[in-house]
């Protein structure tokens, strides 16, 4: 999983919102929104990584 946005090398929380397409290119939000969810390097949609759902107990 890539933990930076490739267009302005932010660094992407795994647990915050990061925008992938379908060759996992991944971006920040604030890209994405530039970009109008398109990916820019397949043209492909960009949709938003889910969240992991990792359950902790503590
Ligand atoms: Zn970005
Ligand atoms: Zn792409």
């Amino acid at each position: 999983m890539k933990t930076q946005c490739e267009k302005c090398d932010m660094e992407l929380q795994q647990d915050g919102v990061a925008y992938i397409c379908s060759y996992e290119c991944t971006y920040c939000e604030e890209c994405t929104k530039q970009m109008d969810n398109v990916c820019p390097n397949c043209s492909g949609e960009l949709v938003r990584r889910p969240k992991r759902t990792k359950k902790e107990n503590e």
